[in-house]
């Protein structure tokens, strides 16, 4: 299971549609929060995501859409009981604003946060990794200092052909030896190799999050090939000008980036207020990246193998 969960997609000030930056990747039973919006525990609350769940934050920028909601989640998270590490990657700023806040409401964690500024990593560098995954920095071009990140697998294991296994009646007992590569000699003398029962591993599935950027062609090469790639859409194209200016890329922009870095699907998001319908967007990018799609709270996109 490798999805994302869109927990708010608007820019700058809440809609009464759209709740800011926020969103959960879920990779097997790990769940990390990417920004954290306004209110985005009432969305994790709404959608079912367990506080106690989540075993990291990723925060890309000092942005209030992106962070404003972090103070009152982690203080939450400690009177829920909370209390093992929590890791927090962000940009260096944030520690401060965290220790005033934390200092002057007497707000105490009953946990360890870890902090990890970013900028003790290059772009294009891991951050973090698990058994089965690692987190990229991703340079974005934006007014402050801005990452986004690559969520990608790697150390994937060969499938296990359970019923060929069974056709050549191996006793069960067998079978972590031969996943593991070994060849097993059965009872009767006869020895089998692995490669009867492996076959080679699914293709590495990816996600990344660029979530404040200008038109950046610099990105392509760090988000290439991502099976999903969320790239903010602030504007129309018609507001390209601005978007320029502000460090905003339009969605016409997004689907150009999709397209040069070829990945599979693009979620757009990041929307400014100022759009009531958001059909204009999907359709000025997909004129130019087909598999286009709409982050919307509460969407759910799987990684998938496109073949
Ligand atoms: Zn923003
Ligand atoms: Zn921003």
């Amino acid at each position: 299971m490798f999805q994302v969960q869109i927990l708010g997609t608007s820019a700058a000030i809440p809609t009464k549609f759209h709740r800011p930056s926020a969103q959960v990747v879920s990779y097997h039973d790990r769940h990390y929060l990417v920004d954290c919006g306004e209110g985005t525990q009432m969305q994790l609350l709404r959608y079912r995501v367990k506080l106690a769940r989540l075993d990291a934050i990723f925060i890309s920028h000092l942005h209030g859409d992106h962070v404003f909601g972090l103070p009152g989640l982690l203080t939450s998270m400690s009177l829920y009981g909370r209390n093992f590490p929590l890791k927090l990657f962000a940009p260096a700023a944030l520690k401060k604003v965290l220790d005033d806040t934390f200092k002057q409401t007497e707000s105490y964690l009953m946990y360890d946060l870890e902090f990890i500024p970013m900028e003790d990593f290059a772009p294009g560098s891991v951050v973090f990794e698990t058994e089965r995954m690692k987190v990229f920095s991703l340079p974005l071009e934006h007014r402050i200092f801005c990452r986004g990140f690559r969520f990608e697998e790697f150390n994937k294991r060969p499938r296990f052909n359970f019923y060929e296994a069974k056709a050549l009646e191996i006793p069960n007992e067998y079978f972590a030896l031969l996943k593991q590569g070994n060849p097993i000699t059965l009872a009767d003398g006869q020895v089998i190799e692995p490669e009867r029962v492996l076959s080679p591993p699914d293709p590495i599935l990816s996600y990344s999050y660029c979530s404040d950027t200008k038109y950046s062609e610099p990105l392509v090469d760090h988000i290439k090939d991502s099976t999903v790639l969320y790239h903010e859409s602030t504007f129309l194209d018609d507001m390209k000008l601005r978007a320029a200016e502000t460090a905003h890329s339009t969605s016409r922009e997004a689907a150009e980036i999709a397209r040069l870095a070829a990945v599979k699907q693009l979620i757009l998001g990041h929307f400014s207020a100022r759009y009531k319908s958001l059909e204009p967007m999907l359709m000025e990018a997909r004129e130019i990246f087909p598999d286009t799609e709409l982050a919307n709270e509460g969407r759910i996109f799987k990684m998938k193998d496109y073949g």
